[in-house]
């Protein structure tokens, strides 16, 4: 099969939202007046972001997840994508199952794909995505202001729970194991609460890399600092049942929303909580001051020992 079959048998489908999209030498866009673009790209590399067996239609699922989680942390509409690809081979079924992953989730957010590059080489996935956001509502990692609440969505730390499980640092059993390996494999992009906080929350992340990590970035981004109350963390049954809530700390690939606003918006944050059926807790506070002390139920600060994922570290 040539490059060519195989992006129009795989990766070509009808781009209604497109002016012109997968090929010709360029996608031809039009945004919407009034909004600007937001443009990030991610990419998942075989063996660093994931184990090269992995199965293709949850890769496919995964590739475009995470880069529809960065849209989600700006507050932003996904539009576009345009996806990279360097393949050992041209694996037909692998090929097949990985572009109906990559489909599914594209279709459920509106999302056109309507370009790419496919290269011969080690395993390689990057895609970049097009979002639009009215410009005064992105939701920037800088706004954060001392008084704001600090809130996290769904559970944190079940992903780092499956990962440390399938690397052999802890034997899960096989329900378990059903409980939090989906959070990997399969995250979900927090699209609509993005969508809802535009004009409530006064800075956004996603959290990939552990909370505290990413927490760091909006610190670090608006010049102030955070007290986290440990026990108000959210985690799943599962960690607590293996005494394993300090993942929700360090443990990265959750793809949750950690947001602040201002605490006089917290009926509104539990009203978008309810709407979307989707846990929204308050995790602690922004205060003046920098890096971000996490107490434990009597107030005393815990030692934390790691910090969340460096690839150059
Ligand atoms: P060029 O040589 O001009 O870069 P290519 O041969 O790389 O063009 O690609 C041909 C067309 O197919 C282009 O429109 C490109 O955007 C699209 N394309 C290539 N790879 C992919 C892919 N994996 N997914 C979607 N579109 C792709
Ligand atoms: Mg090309």
């Amino acid at each position: 099969m040539s490059e060519f079959d195989l992006i129009r048998r795989h990766f070509t489908r009808a781009t209604p939202g497109a002016v012109l999209g997968v090929g010709d030498d360029a996608a031809l866009l039009q945004p919407t007046a009034g909004k600007v673009l937001a443009v990030s790209t991610d990419m998942l590399v075989s063996g660093t972001h994931f184990f090269p067996d992995a199965d293709p239609f949850l890769l496919g699922h995964k590739t475009l997840a995470v880069n529809l989680s960065d849209l989600a942390a700006m507050g932003a509409t996904p539009r576009w994508a345009t996806l990279a690809l360097s393949l050992p081979a041209a694996d037909e079924a692998w090929l097949e199952r990985f572009s109906a992953g990559f489909f599914a989730l594209a279709q459920r957010h509106g999302v056109d794909l309507v370009g790419g590059d496919t290269t011969r080489g080690p395993l390689n996935l990057c895609v970049t995505i097009f979002g639009e956001v009215p410009p005064q509502q992105a939701l920037r990692r800088s706004g954060a202001q001392v008084g704001d609440d600090i809130w996290v969505s769904g559970t944190l730390g079940d992903a780092a729970l499956a990962l440390a499980h399938l690397q052999g640092c802890i034997v899960l059993s096989d329900g378990e194991l059903a409980a939090c390996e989906q959070r990997l494999h399969q995250p979900q992009p927090r699209i609509e609460l993005g969508l809802a906080l535009r004009g409530i929350a006064h800075s956004a992340i996603d959290v990939s890399d552990g909370l505290l990590a990413d927490l760091g970035h909006i610190l670090e981004c608006s010049n102030v600092g955070a007290e986290i109350d440990f026990a108000m963390l959210p985690v799943s049954q599962v960690l607590r049942l293996r005494s394993q809530q300090k993942l929700a700390l360090h443990g990265g690939d959750d793809y949750e929303l950690c947001f602040t606003a201002p605490a006089e918006r917290a009926v509104e944050v539990h009203a978008i909580a309810e709407r979307l059926g989707l846990p929204l807790t308050r995790i602690g506070k922004i205060v003046a001051g920098r890096g971000c002390i996490v107490q434990d139920a009597s107030g005393n600060p815990l030692h934390i020992e790691t910090e969340g994922y460096d690839h150059f570290r």
